[in-house]
């Protein structure tokens, strides 16, 4: 190889019950995927979800059992959580059926899109792209990835986020607007879906701001909780 310096480290994340770890190659978000959340967001709830990135290099990897570690992010006074249940790709493909479209999960994770929220709403309003509200270092804290052999599918299972021992989001992702199978479908019509692709399928209700010192936990039924301090 001649590259001229070497090439960044590959993100990755840690494989439940295992040594492994999952390469990450894209990450992909739903938005508006929760007919309470599309709500609290401004619209219907009956607008078709949408897509956005973040950097593979955003996941901010936390321990099941160890509380984990994220820095609050500059240029923002308005920090939000999203909990959502991450489908983790382990079979490329294009045009995906929904029908077939479960062959090629390699399992799942709980993670959290964090949103500069403030600079959200401003982009919204100038019709400015999310990259600095959605794809910031550290966006993405998330949990080992679980194979879905030891999972079985996921389609009904409670989805949950605290802040300082109190409720904020609580959910079950069988309320989510388009399914995962719906929703590899549409982005894999967009995107040739690659192995080490990560879909974060949207956030039910009860978003709201985090400070510095503030102790998150959440969790997906079947799968982590997790705790995560923000510095
Ligand atoms: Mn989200």
């Amino acid at each position: 190889m001649d590259h001229v310096f070497p090439p960044a480290v590959i993100a990755a994340l840690p494989v439940a019950g295992s040594s492994a770890r999952f390469p990450v190659h894209r990450i992909y978000c739903v938005g508006r995927n929760y007919v309470d959340h599309a709500k609290e967001m401004g619209g219907t709830g009956r607008e078709a979800p949408f897509f956005f990135m973040k950097p593979a290099d955003a996941v901010l990897p936390v321990t099941p059992g160890v509380v984990g570690t994220m820095h609050y992010p500059t240029q923002t006074a308005e920090l939000h959580h999203e909990v959502e249940l991450v489908v983790a790709i382990g079979t490329g493909g294009r045009d995906i059926k929904a029908a077939d479209a479960l062959g090629h999960v390699w399992g799942y994770a709980v993670g959290i899109d964090m949103t500069r929220r403030d600079l959200q709403a401003e982009a919204k309003k100038l019709g400015r792209p999310w990259c600095v509200s959605k794809g910031f270092d550290e966006s993405a804290p998330i949990g080992p990835v679980h194979r879905i052999a030891d999972t079985g599918v996921i389609d009904s299972a409670r989805i949950y986020l605290e802040v300082n021992g109190t409720v904020r989001q609580d959910s079950n992702v069988d309320k989510l607007i388009w399914n995962v199978a719906e929703t590899i479908e549409t982005l894999s019509g967009y995107f040739a879906l690659l192995p080490g692709d990560l879909i974060f399928t949207g956030t039910p209700g009860g978003v709201a701001a985090v400070r510095q010192g503030d102790l998150l936990a959440f969790g997906v039924e079947g799968l982590d909780r997790l705790e995560l301090r923000i510095v």
